[in-house]
């Protein structure tokens, strides 16, 4: 049986801040690190950039592979936990390994999820979250003819999928179940002006829409797929890109209070004393939102990592809650969403009738900016093709800054630094006010 001070179950984002965290505050220590992928710390949110041959593999990787060594961390890659006992204060490992813990992060993230189809199973059928699916999507595209592909989903990930397939020459299909492409993150104006452009390059968003059948062409591949309409789309490949899912099983089964992430306090401490959790695995506050829920995004990870890392280590930190927040460039057109962007979705009605929404849309030019205010606070933005006062606006979301007297040029092309009051201004210069 292994023993070590500190274990970490995870090797991403939560995981390396976590333990950069604890060696701040402990160098000696003894770390363990656990993680079922085998390779090193890696940016996922890069892998579909790999794909679309906009990065090497080597500038995935965002630590030096010294990284384990210099922090004095015994890592073990490709090994998975598969059984946490929280009274022992140990878990088991797939080869039988146990490691008995002092203190226990759980920094599982997230996972794929993948309904039930006929089908699914047929070569050339992928999900798309980790470095080894990018892998095996470039090998696929490389040994076999890929004229045509379906993207399943029109979330970010599906996008981003999109994206790197639409780079590579293949034609894409997306197939989305809701009204419209992502509704998760953007309001109808702002997914419609990506619709526009996602049709401009010749992909096509079959929305309202879903796969009832992946069917073979060649024999045990991928040759078309069915929706539900019955209509049938030809393709060699189809990535299955739903949604992600906070990994909580292993928490689950230990015991520990699970909703849809595994619940925490603001130490980031589960329901289950010297066991932490942080990343997409996990429901911690959310600022606008003003409850727990899970935002799965690499800044909430990195920032609860760390924080979490702090708590085990003996130095008390307290998370302040996180904002949802998206910058990417879908279909060439940049996009950043911040907080709240659609007050329709709010349940509370008596939150959502305080809301007020100020908006220029210019349809011509494809450029939107979007601003929701409650209390004549910001709390959601939403800019497409012009984004360059993102951090402005997000620092006066973070900050609550009362805009009553710099509303009016809330909007305007030239709204920038000097649009703010002097003392604000001052802080946004020389403290933490602008950070996307
Ligand atoms: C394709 C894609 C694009 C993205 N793009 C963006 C973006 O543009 N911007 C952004 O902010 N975010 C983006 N994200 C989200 C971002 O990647 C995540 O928020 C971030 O990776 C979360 O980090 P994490 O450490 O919480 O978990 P994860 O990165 O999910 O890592 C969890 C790790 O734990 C391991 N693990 C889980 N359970 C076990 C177990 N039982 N035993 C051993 N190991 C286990 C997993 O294998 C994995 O290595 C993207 C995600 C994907 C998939």
């Amino acid at each position: 049986m292994t023993k070590t001070k500190y274990l970490i179950i995870g090797n991403s984002t939560a995981a390396v801040n976590a333990v950069e965290a604890i060696r701040e505050k402990d160098r000696l220590g003894s770390l363990c690190l656990v993680s079922d992928e085998p390779c090193h710390t890696y940016s996922r949110p890069l892998i579909s950039y790999y794909l679309g041959n906009k990065v090497e593999e080597e500038q995935l990787f965002y630590r030096p592979s010294s990284f384990y060594y210099l922090n004095k961390v015994q890592a073990f890659l490709g090994d998975k936990v598969v059984s946490l006992d929280c009274a022992n204060k140990q878990v088991v490992l797939d080869d039988r390994t146990g490691i008995q813990y002092e203190k226990l992060l759980l920094a599982t993230g997230g996972a794929p999820f993948v309904p039930e189809m006929p089908g699914q199973n047929l070569s050339g059928v992928f999900t798309f979250t980790t470095l080894d699916d990018a892998q095996q999507v470039k090998k696929f595209i490389a040994s076999h003819q890929v004229k045509k592909a379906v993207v399943v989903g029109g979330g970010l990930i599906g996008l981003k999928v999109t994206e790197a397939l639409l780079a590579l020459d293949i034609q894409v299909t997306i197939v989305e179940l809701a009204d419209r492409i992502l509704s998760a993150t953007f309001d109808r104006t702002a997914s419609r002006i990506i619709e526009r452009a996602l049709k401009g390059i010749g992909c096509a968003c079959l929305t309202n829409s879903t796969v009832k059948e992946i069917r073979e062409g060649e024999p045990g591949r991928v040759g078309s797929v069915v929706l539900k309409d019955g209509t049938q789309v030809d393709c060699q490949l189809v990535i299955v890109a739903i949604g992600v899912r906070p990994r909580v099983d292993l928490a689950r089964e230990a015991g520990i209070s699970v909703n849809r992430g595994i619940l925490v306090d603001e130490h980031l401490k589960t329901s289950v004393d010297d066991i932490y959790a942080a990343g997409d695995a996990v429901e911690a506050y959310d600022l606008i939102a003003q409850a727990a829920r899970p935002i799965a995004i690499l800044p909430t990870a990195a920032r609860q990592g760390k924080i979490a890392g702090y708590n085990m280590a003996g130095a008390p930190k307290a998370y302040e809650g996180g904002i949802p927040m998206n910058s990417v460039e879908l279909a060439g057109v940049p996009t950043i969403s911040v907080g709240l962007t659609d007050p329709s979705t709010l349940a509370d009605g008596e939150r959502r009738n305080g809301m007020e929404v100020i908006q220029d849309y210019r349809e011509k030019d494809s450029v939107y900016k979007k601003i929701v205010l409650e209390d004549n606070r910001i709390v959601g933005i939403i800019l497409v093709n012009k984004i360059d006062r993102a951090g402005i606006y997000t620092g006066l979301i973070k900050d609550k800054i009362d805009i009553a007297s710099f509303r009016e040029y809330l909007l305007k092309d030239d709204f920038g630094l000097l649009s703010l009051p002097r003392e604000y201004r001052k802080h946004m210069v020389t403290g933490q006010g602008i950070e996307i």
